[in-house]
């Protein structure tokens, strides 16, 4: 369970979090049409700080834009939206869950510009995703029997609800196998993704991770690059093989929730070492520095809550 905070802003109100409900017959709920957005912020010398909150803002714009669902508020209650529930919240780090469903309204597949939307954004604490365990030494992944959303079934740069049924069986998957996680194939075979979190490998100092096709455009995988690419090392946004990731000398994920998660095995293979490799590392340190508000080059990603 999650451990309630106090309130929930819903369509334009802030609510006890235990009075923040829906309809049995919300749309979403039945077909799975409807976007969200995890978010993050952490702890700064000047207060809590929303990391890249416009980027997620625009990113659940984005997915709304895909999906055809208009949301019934302007940019800036958003904005406000967001900064206020963490305020009110009174957490120095955690998470941030903006929703936009479709309400209860005419039942069925056809959904057109008329179905009532709704809007909530929760927030909660939410330490390491994959453990304090696996962002110290790595985590043991295996390639799913599921495959990633084919680019032309479910669309691959929003974050539909429902297209996460295809993440939680795979995720499950793995977990049952004894694994931390799983890594994803897309259609054509390639290396995709991980539940939720985009991948990334290193061999000779080289970085490579795969190009925008099955996977979604990761704010984290963004911040990556343009980290590294500070740090001096080559990125290259392109598709390889699971045996390229076998071979590997370092791998590890990113995302939001994820972090900068090391992971030390693939399908049973120790990648590199078998532990975090020194690129790896670098990236996770400048990671943390930065979303601690410990960068001065990096403070426009950061929205202070006062
Ligand atoms: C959210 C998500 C990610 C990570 O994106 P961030 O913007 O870095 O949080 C990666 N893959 C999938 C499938 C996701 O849903």
């Amino acid at each position: 369970m999650v451990t309630p905070v106090t309130k929930i802003w819903m369509n334009g109100e802030m609510v006890d979090w235990q009075k923040a409900q829906v309809h049995v017959l919300t749309h979403t709920l039945h077909y799975g049409l409807g976007v969200f957005e995890g978010i993050r912020f952490y702890k700064t010398p000047e207060g809590p700080g929303i990391f890249r909150l416009k980027e997620h803002l625009r990113r659940l714009h984005d997915s709304c834009h895909i999906s055809r669902i208009k949301i019934p508020f302007d940019w800036d209650v958003l904005w406000d939206a967001h900064i206020e529930i963490v305020r009110v919240n009174k957490l120095e780090d955690g998470y941030i869950r903006p929703v936009v469903y479709l309400k209860d309204g005419p039942m069925g597949l056809l959904v057109t510009e008329d179905h009532p939307v709704g809007v909530f954004i929760a927030t909660w604490a939410w330490g390491a995703y994959l453990g304090e365990e696996g962002l110290k030494n790595g985590i043991r992944t295996k390639i799913s029997s599921f495959v990633r959303n084919h680019v032309n079934a479910m669309m691959t740069k929003a974050k539909i609800n429902g297209a996460y049924v295809n993440s939680i069986l795979a995720k499950r998957e793995a977990i049952q196998a004894g694994y931390d996680e799983t890594i994803m194939l897309d259609t054509d075979g390639f290396v995709s993704e991980g539940s939720g979190e985009n991948l990334f490998i290193v061999r000779d100092g080289r970085i490579k991770t795969t190009s925008l096709t099955s996977v979604l455009n990761g704010i984290t995988r963004n911040t990556v690059i343009t980290l590294a690419s500070e740090l001096g090392y080559e990125v290259v946004e392109d598709r390889f093989t699971r045996d390229e990731l076998y071979v590997a000398d370092e791998a590890f994920f990113t995302g939001t929730a994820a972090e900068i998660t090391p992971i030390r095995e693939v399908d049973d293979r120790a990648i590199g070492e078998g532990r975090p490799g020194p690129v790896t590392r670098a990236i996770q340190d400048a990671y943390f520095k930065v979303v601690h508000g410990g960068d001065s080059r990096y403070q426009d990603w950061i929205t202070v809550v006062k």
